[in-house]
């Protein structure tokens, strides 16, 4: 029996619509008839409550949370109001957000607490920037954003890593499987030297210009269990190629 089941994750970022809902109904169709992988989208907030009702078994989430349960947070959702909507999924700590919003690794660990308080699959995604890598400083500045960003106490199943690396996403550049298999294999040594036999059971998601011309490739990696995908989320004629490039693998 396979130690981790696959899991495959759309973000549509501030994207979509809904009409672009319509996508959900082929992407969960494509789901069943794969088998043996779970499939999650996560859209903007405002699609969340529209997307559960037409998801057909697709995990809808959410692509961000507040740290705090409630209070004087302007424009900010809270956990518990993402799983009310119907959420089973919040991405946090996307490089999008630690770039833009200025997100910490302690706002980002934040974050995956309140997340996983609520009740929701919570995927820390971790990654380098292009200078970093060049730098050849990659697999220490990924294990240090990890162990900055990733909660001590969850249950088993809900925490998810994605490793995303900046110069990969929405830039059509892929990691290689050799990239791709370095940095897996850190972050699994790390997951096990921090929480032992549950860190080996923790999925670990690539991320990164995943495409279906890539995807099996990148999904036959020793420690890759699925992947976040960003622009070909956003059409079930591209995601469900990824959705069955994982479900074989
Ligand atoms: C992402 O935003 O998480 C992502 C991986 O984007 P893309 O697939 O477009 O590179």
């Amino acid at each position: 029996m396979q130690l981790r089941r696959k899991l495959v994750v759309g973000n549509w970022k501030m994207n979509g619509s809904l009409a672009q809902l319509a996508e959900l109904g082929p992407i969960a169709d494509a789901a069943r008839e794969a088998g043996g992988v779970d499939v999650g989208i996560c859209p903007p907030f405002t699609l969340i409550a529209a997307a559960v009702t037409r998801s057909g078994g697709v995990a809808i989430g959410a692509q961000d949370c507040h740290q705090a349960a409630s209070g004087a947070h302007t424009g900010c959702v809270s956990a518990a109001m993402l799983k009310e909507a119907g959420a089973k999924i919040a991405i946090v700590g996307h490089s999008e957000r630690r770039a833009d919003q200025g997100e910490t690794d302690a706002l980002v660990r934040a974050k995956a607490e309140a997340a996983l308080a609520a009740g929701l699959i919570t995927i820390v995604c971790v990654g380098e920037s292009e200078s970093q890598r060049e730098a050849g400083g990659h697999v220490r500045v990924v294990t240090d954003m990890l162990a900055g960003s990733m909660p001590d106490d969850w249950e088993e199943g809900e925490l998810v890593v994605a490793y995303e690396p900046v110069w990969a996403i929405g830039t059509g550049k892929v990691a290689t499987p050799a990239d791709v298999i370095e940095m897996h294999a850190a972050l699994r040594a790390a997951l096990v030297a921090r929480f032992g036999d549950r860190g080996g059971r923790i999925r670990i998601l690539y991320g990164g210009s995943v495409k279906a011309d890539n995807a099996a490739e990148t999904f036959r990696c020793p420690e890759v269990d699925g992947g976040l995908v960003g622009g070909a989320s956003l059409t079930a004629a591209q995601f469900v190629p990824i959705v069955e490039a994982a479900a074989g693998g």
